[in-house]
């Protein structure tokens, strides 16, 4: 495998020099904790404040905001650092404010900028972004959550499902209906919804995987949310969530992917040391086929995640060919995920099977990252559509 901590044409020195800082709060904060979290299921709050000062929180988002106003190469950085310690639920946690955040930032007042995506790019505040409803997650412009606008404020009724950090969020970016006789796209707007907010009950669910992240059913009942909490222009939140979904599926393509190496790295550790039948399991050449197979689907990943990205920065692409890519770019990675982290576990033998071992951890990671943020079958319709097919 190459080694991707030298500068090359997609990572400067700056890249790589925050790569480095990032990789030891990976090491000493992280990874020695990642079984207690897994088991409390859920992230300690310091852990968001450690991760803010160190400035992970922040690479994408404005100086004045306390952002680092990095590329999205930054990100790329902050995805592939943090999937070393091989959960999920980790990276979906600390990262929950890159879906729930950017909404704020592109298109809150300035007010709601300060007051509420400055903290949480600080780690003193917890963000989470809820679309998803119990009646459906794919079809986005069939949700049903209202909010009727009374006085100075909306009052929000409705459902929310499968959020994360929906449990520990004091900042939640909802998507809701606030045009009730508009149908499908129309009428869809966001709202920032505070997480004590009167009216909001919220319930934890178990999971697969993704232990360390809390996820949660969020139910709004009356929640009289202020006027000036909308984010953006009534009625303009469809097309505001359709491109924030663009930036989260290519960040979960950098995770996919660097959870695949994980595995694999996870797997050649132990090829190389494990012996049967009077040499390393290495030594047979079905091992070493698997081993090889399995870097050739992370580099193919990789490798098309990072031109889609460059692409997109040399501004060489018309969107809907940026759109299809990225779609084309996280199945390729969870699909190289998927594959590793099988691989990986047969390679283990019954220790992948054991819990503790990130083979183990990972597998059960598989289903939601081609499920969250848009489905295989989804990303493959989009795709489709953008590309005329
Ligand atoms: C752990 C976890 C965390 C999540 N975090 C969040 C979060 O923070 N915020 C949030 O808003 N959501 C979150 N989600 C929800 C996630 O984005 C949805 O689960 C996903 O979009 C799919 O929606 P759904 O589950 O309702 O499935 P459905 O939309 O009901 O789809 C069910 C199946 O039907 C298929 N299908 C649907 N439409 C079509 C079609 N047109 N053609 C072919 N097949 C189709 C789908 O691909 C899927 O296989 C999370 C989910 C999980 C599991």
């Amino acid at each position: 495998m190459y080694d991707n901590t030298r500068p090359d044409r997609y990572f400067t020195e700056e890249h790589q020099a925050f790569r480095q800082s990032l990789r030891a709060f990976v090491e000493a904060e992280i990874i020695p904790n990642v079984e207690a979290w897994e088991t409390a299921g859920r992230l300690p709050r310091d852990l968001y404040r450690k991760a803010g000062a160190l400035g992970v929180l922040g690479v994408l988002y404005p100086e004045d905001l306390g952002g680092s106003e990095g590329d999205f190469f930054m990100q790329v950085v902050v995805g592939e650092e943090l999937s070393r310690c091989g959960a999920g639920g980790v990276c979906a946690s600390l990262g929950s404010h890159s879906i729930g955040i950017p909404p704020v930032v592109k298109h809150g007042s300035a007010a709601l900028r300060d007051t509420f995506a400055r903290p949480v790019i600080a780690g003193e505040k917890i963000a989470a972004l809820a679309i998803t409803e119990p009646g459906g997650g794919s079809d986005v412009a069939a949700l049903r959550t209202t909010a009727v606008r009374d006085g100075d404020s909306y009052v929000v009724n409705g459902e929310k499902t499968f959020i994360t950090s929906g449990m520990q969020a004091d900042v939640i970016t909802v998507a809701v209906r606030t045009d009730p006789a508009a149908r499908g796209a129309a009428g869809i707007s966001f709202l920032l919804v505070e997480g004590d907010t009167r009216g909001l009950t919220r319930t934890e669910l178990t999971k697969m995987g993704w232990w360390a992240s809390d996820t949660a059913h969020l139910a709004f009942n009356d929640c009289r949310v202020p006027a000036s909490h909308l984010i953006g222009v009534e009625g303009e939140g469809f097309k505001a969530a359709m491109m924030n979904f663009n930036d989260e599926r290519l960040f979960l393509a950098v995770q996919a992917y660097s959870m695949a190496q994980a595995c694999y790295d996870e797997a050649l550790a132990w090829a190389q040391q494990r012996r049967a039948f009077g040499q390393t399991l290495a030594g047979h050449q079905v091992i070493r086929h698997k081993l090889v197979d399995m870097a050739a689907r992370i580099d193919a990943a990789r490798t098309l995640t990072y031109d889609v990205i460059w692409r997109r920065m040399q501004k060489l692409d018309p969107l809907n060919v940026h759109i299809a890519r990225t779609s084309m770019a996280k199945v390729t990675a969870t699909d190289a995920m998927k594959f590793c982290a099988d691989e990986a576990v047969q390679i283990l033998g019954g220790m992948g099977f054991m819990r503790g071992t990130v083979s183990e951890r990972v597998y059960r990671e598989v289903k939601v990252m081609t499920i969250g943020g848009g489905t295989d079958e989804v990303m493959r319709n989009l795709a489709a559509s953008q590309l005329g097919i």
